[in-house]
């Protein structure tokens, strides 16, 4: 049930057709892992919060540096030297006092990720690096938790959503090495990806719409454009194929 207060707050999208208060209870009884509170968890976790999702786990590492700060935007000036993880909590438990903010310190390894996602009803990739993503995407596959993934560089990003069993993941889309060296981000362009992680996230939930599955968009900030590119499933994929290492 929903309080008079909770039904004001979000009152501007319960009116959305087929969102109504099941919509919203539907946020509301919702527990989601969000990997990262930096550039792509700063936007994902303010939109996420304030849109009611009932628990969000944020999961990071670090520490707030002012290198952060031209994007990181959960995170500000005077939490320099702060862990992400209490300056994010903080931020959103003022944003939405009705939700669940639960945080964990922790760099995520093969030993530890499967115990801490288990529970969760799915996972937002907002980390910063290929390694990691592997890792959240065999998890998805391993715990069978839908994945939501984003990634950016410079004024480019892309986005794709991954229900296990169902659609091409991670493996299936990239292969190829790491990025090396620091990766060139404009604020700006978390903020678009992790808007459109967003929504899917809110989508899958309350089970409007379609989603981006079995396609990979990206973004074009510099030449404003978007493009879409048709992914298949390999049925030789490491991660989930026929013979896979989960
Ligand atoms: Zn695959």
């Amino acid at each position: 049930m929903l309080s008079p207060d909770e039904l004001e707050r979000y009152r501007r999208q319960i009116i959305i057709p087929g969102f109504g208060e099941e919509g919203q209870e539907k946020l509301k009884n919702a527990r989601i892992l969000l990997v990262g509170a930096g550039g792509l968890g700063s936007p994902g976790a303010i939109y996420l919060a304030a849109a009611g999702v009932g628990t969000i786990r944020i999961v990071d590492s670090d520490t707030v540096s002012l290198g952060n700060l031209n994007r990181q935007i959960l995170h500000w000036s005077r939490d320099i030297g702060r862990n992400k993880i209490e300056s994010a909590a903080e931020k959103l438990k003022e944003i939405n006092p009705e939700i669940k903010v639960e945080t964990t310190k922790v760099r995520l390894t093969d030993e530890n990720v499967r115990e801490i996602a288990a529970g969760y009803d799915l996972i937002v990739d907002a980390v910063d690096n290929l390694p990691t993503r592997y890792l959240l995407n065999r998890t998805s596959m391993a715990l069978k938790l839908p994945l939501f993934h984003g990634a950016v560089y410079g004024f480019q990003g892309q986005a794709m959503t991954i229900l296990p069993g169902q659609t091409p993941c991670l493996m299936c889309l990239y292969r190829g090495a790491s990025p090396r060296g620091t990766v060139p981000v404009l604020g700006a362009t978390p903020a678009v990806i992790a808007s459109i992680q967003t929504t899917e996230v809110i989508k899958y939930l309350t089970g409007l719409g379609q989603l981006l599955t079995n396609r990979l968009l990206i973004y074009d900030g510099l030449n404003m454009r978007f493009q879409e590119l048709k992914i298949s499933r390999d049925p030789a994929c490491k991660h989930c194929g026929d013979n896979r290492q989960t």
